[in-house]
C-alpha cells in the first residue's frame, strides 16, 4: 500500500496510507477534534471529511472555531435549500443558478419557469423539508468527473450547463453528492446534512442571472445559518433592527416619501414631511455656503449635447446618461448627469482676473443618471437627484489651500448633523482600465499625489481605492454605512486639471496676461439631497433633532370645543417664532393621540386643558420621556427656539 506524508500547520509531518480520510486523521489525533472538524484542506484545496486523500501535502483541519467554518456551514445550507426545494412537488421542476455563501448568510438563485414562484409564505414548508433532510444526516461526498459526464448529469439544468461550458478546458470538475441531490461544486462543505441545524430563510428577491440585465430574472432566496442557536437568534435580531432602521421603512411609516412604478423607477416623490427635512437641509447648506463666499446660481437641467461632448462626459460617462433628445432642428438636448459644465459656463461668461479667484460657484443642481433598475434603492440610489454642488476655480498654487478649506467646512457641517461614523477614501483611477479616464498619465500621478499630501498634512486617516476616481480626476470621498450594511459615498471633493483645459478657461494673471489656466475643484458637501436624507433617516432612526423634525410641536387640546381656541393661539405664537406646530383636531382618546405623537417621533407634544388656559401655560411631553412639565408659553417657546439653534438632539 502506498503511503503519503501530511504536513500539519505546526510543521509536524505524519505518514498515512494513501486514501486515508480526513475524518480518520482527525480521529487518530483525538475524538473531540474529529467531532468539531468541519472540513479539511490539502495544499489550500478543500477535501471533505469523508473524501479520500490521494497524495501528500500541507494539511489542515478546519474546526467550528475557525471563522472559515461559518462560510462552509452557510455554503452547505444553500445546498440543503436546493435539495429541499426539489423535494417539494411545486418546485420539483425548478432550475438552479449559483448558491454561494455571503457575509453572514447564503443565497440560491432559482428559476421555476412558469411554475409557482417562491414567496415568504412558502418558507415554513421549505424550512420543514430542510429540517427533515438534516435529520436524515446524509453524508456529503465529493467526486471528480469529466466534462462530458458533467454535461450529461446536468442536462436538464440550463444554468448549470452554462456554468460548465464557461469553465476553462483544463479546470477539473467536481460535484458534491448528498443523497439524491447533486451539486456542481468546488468543495468546502460540512461532512453531512446533520451538521446544519440552526438556519432560517430570510427573503426572496428578483435578480438577473449573473447580474446582467439582458439575462433572465431569477428568484434569489436568501437565508442564514449558524453553529449555535443563540448566534442565529442574535443575527435575526440584528436583521430586524436593520430593517426597522431602513430609510424605506421609516420613510413609509413617517410619510416622508414614496416611489412607485406609476411615477417611474428611481424617481421618488417627496411628501410634505420629507420635503420639510429636505428644505431644512437646503436652507442650512446654502446659508453655510453664502457665509463661505460661494456664489449661488440656477442653471438648466437640460443642455445642448455639445456641452457634454466638450466636457468629455459623452465619451467617458455616457453609460450613466439618458439618451439625447432630438429637437428636430439640429439641436440635441441632454439631461445633465453632472452640473460641472453648467458652472464652467458661468465662469466663462466674463473675463476673470486673479483677483476674482478663488471663484466658488454653487447650486442645488438637479441632475439625472441612468442607474440600473436593480441598483435603485429608496432615496439612496435614484435616477433624478439634486446635488449640493459647488465648483471652485482657483490658481494652481492655491489648490491645496482651497482643498483644505473645503474639507474643514465639510467637517463643520458633519458636526452640526452629528455625523461621526465615516471613513475617508482617496479614489484613484484604475491603472488597468485607463480608457475610462482622461488620458494623461502625468496629470493623474501629480493630482493623486497632491491629494494624498493634503490629507497627510491634515493628519487625517484614509484608505486608498483604485478605480473609484471621476473620469476627470481623483477624489476624496466620504464613505458611510447604510442600514443594510452597504457602503456609500456621502460627500466628495474632486481635483480637476482637465475640464479647465477642455473648455479653455483662463484668467488674467498679475502679469496682465489673459492666458493663465485655473484649476477646478468639484465638491458636494452634503452630497445629493436624496442620499443625504436617506442617511439622516437611518442615522436618527426617524427621531430627528428638533431643527430637522417635520413637525416640531404637536398640540393636543383636551377638548376641541373648550380648548381649541387656546390651542390655536399657542400654535400661532410658535409659528410666529419660526416653529412648526400643529393642532390635532382628530376625534380620538387623549392616550391614543399622545401615543401617536410618540410613534411619529415628534420632539414636543403639548396637552392643553382648563388649567393651562387659566395659567396661560402649556403642559409639555418631550419625545422619549414619560414625565410632563408645565411651564409658561414664553418659556416653552424659548426652550424650543434654543433647541432648534443648537442643531443636535439632547
Ligand atoms: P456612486 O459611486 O455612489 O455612484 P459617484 O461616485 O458616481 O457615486 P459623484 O459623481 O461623485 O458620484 O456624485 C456626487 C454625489 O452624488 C455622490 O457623493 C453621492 O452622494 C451622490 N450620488 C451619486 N449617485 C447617486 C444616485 N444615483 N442617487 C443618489 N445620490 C447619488
Ligand atoms: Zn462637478
Amino acid at each position: 500500500m502506498a503511503t503519503i506524508k501530511l504536513t500539519f500547520p505546526d510543521g509536524a509531518v505524519k505518514e498515512y496510507e494513501a486514501g486515508v480520510k480526513p475524518i480518520d486523521v482527525a480521529n487518530q489525533i483525538s475524538k473531540s477534534l474529529a467531532k468539531k472538524s468541519v472540513s479539511a484542506k490539502l495544499d489550500g484545496h478543500y477535501v471533505g471529511m469523508h473524501d479520500e486523500i490521494k497524495h501528500g501535502g500541507a494539511f489542515q483541519l478546519i474546526t467550528t472555531a475557525d471563522a472559515e467554518a461559518g462560510d462552509i456551514l452557510r455554503h452547505s445550507a444553500s445546498h440543503l435549500l436546493a435539495q429541499a426545494l426539489k423535494r417539494l412537488p411545486k418546485f420539483a421542476e425548478m432550475h438552479f443558478g449559483v448558491g454561494p455563501y455571503i457575509e453572514n448568510g447564503f443565497y440560491y438563485d432559482t428559476d421555476n419557469g412558469a411554475g409557482n414562484q417562491v414567496s415568504v409564505e412558502d418558507f415554513p414548508e421549505i424550512e420543514a423539508m430542510m429540517h427533515k433532510i438534516v435529520k436524515e444526516d446524509l453524508p456529503i461526498l465529493s467526486r471528480k468527473i469529466s466534462r462530458d459526464e458533467a454535461l450529461k448529469m446536468f442536462a436538464n439544468d440550463p444554468y448549470k450547463i452554462e456554468l460548465i461550458e464557461d469553465l476553462p478546458a483544463d479546470e477539473p470538475i467536481t460535484i458534491a453528492i448528498q443523497g439524491d441531490h447533486i451539486e456542481l461544486d468546488k468543495g468546502g462543505l460540512v461532512p453531512s446534512t446533520g451538521w446544519i441545524k440552526h438556519f432560517k430563510l430570510i427573503s426572496v428577491a428578483g435578480s438577473y442571472w449573473r447580474g446582467k440585465s439582458d439575462n433572465p430574472v431569477m428568484q434569489r432566496i436568501y437565508g442564514t445559518a449558524f453553529w449555535k442557536d443563540s448566534d442565529l437568534e442574535a443575527d435575526l435580531q440584528r436583521r430586524a433592527e436593520a430593517k426597522e432602521r431602513d430609510h424605506r421603512t421609516i420613510g413609509r411609516d413617517l410619510d416622508l416619501f414614496f416611489t412607485s412604478q406609476e411615477v417611474g423607477s428611481g424617481l421618488p416623490v417627496w411628501l410634505p414631511n420629507g420635503a420639510t427635512i429636505r428644505r431644512q437641509v437646503e436652507r442650512y447648506i446654502v446659508d453655510k455656503e453664502l457665509e463661505n463666499d460661494y456664489l449661488h446660481v440656477y442653471t438648466p437641467v437640460l443642455s445642448n449635447l455639445n456641452l457634454y461632448k466638450t466636457s468629455g462626459h459623452w465619451d467617458h460617462y455616457r453609460d450613466d446618461m439618458f439618451p439625447p433628445m432630438d429637437m428636430g432642428d439640429g439641436e440635441f438636448l441632454e439631461l445633465r448627469p453632472m452640473n460641472c459644465p453648467s458652472h464652467i459656463m458661468v465662469y466663462k461668461h466674463k473675463p476673470r482676473s486673479y483677483r476674482d479667484l478663488p471663484m466658488r460657484i454653487a447650486e442645488l443642481g438637479m441632475m439625472h443618471r441612468y442607474e440600473k433598475s436593480g441598483a435603485l434603492t429608496g432615496l439612496s440610489r435614484v435616477r433624478e437627484m439634486t446635488l449640493n454642488d459647488g465648483h471652485t476655480f482657483v490658481e494652481p498654487e492655491k489648490l491645496e489651500e482651497e482643498f483644505k478649506s473645503i474639507l474643514q467646512m465639510m467637517m463643520g457641517v458633519y458636526e452640526d448633523f452629528n455625523i461621526t461614523d465615516y471613513r475617508f477614501r482617496l479614489s484613484y483611477r484604475d491603472p488597468e482600465n485607463t480608457d475610462k479616464y482622461f488620458d494623461d498619465d502625468e496629470m493623474w500621478e501629480k493630482s493623486q499625489a497632491q491629494l494624498k499630501r493634503a490629507m497627510d498634512d491634515l493628519k487625517l486617516d484614509y484608505y486608498e481605492a483604485e478605480g473609484e476616481a471621476a473620469f476627470y480626476g481623483p477624489k476624496l470621498d466620504v464613505q458611510t454605512k447604510t442600514a443594510l450594511g452597504g457602503e456609500e459615498t456621502l460627500s466628495t471633493i474632486q481635483l480637476d486639471f482637465l475640464l479647465p483645459d477642455r473648455f479653455n478657461l483662463t484668467y488674467v494673471g498679475e502679469d496682465g496676461q489673459d492666458n493663465h489656466r485655473p484649476v477646478m475643484l468639484h465638491r458636494g458637501i452634503v452630497g445629493t439631497m436624496e442620499r443625504f436624507t436617506a442617511y439622516l433617516i437611518e442615522m436618527y432612526k426617524g427621531a430627528f433633532p428638533t431643527w430637522l423634525a417635520p413637525l416640531q410641536v404637536q398640540i393636543i387640546p383636551v377638548n376641541l370645543g373648550a380648548h381649541g381656541q387656546y390651542a390655536r393661539k399657542v400654535q400661532k405664537q410658535l409659528q410666529a417664532a419660526g416653529l412648526r406646530a400643529h393642532v390635532e383636531t382628530k376625534d380620538a382618546k387623549m392616550g391614543y393621540l399622545i401615543r401617536e405623537a410618540q410613534t411619529n417621533k415628534i420632539p414636543y407634544t403639548l396637552v392643553l386643558g382648563d388649567d393651562e388656559i387659566e395659567g396661560q401655560t402649556v403642559t409639555v411631553r418631550q419625545y422619549g420621556q414619560d414625565q410632563t412639565k408645565t411651564m409658561s408659553l414664553a418659556d416653552f417657546e424659548g426652550q424650543v427656539v434654543a433647541d432648534v439653534s443648537n442643531y443636535s438632539r439632547e
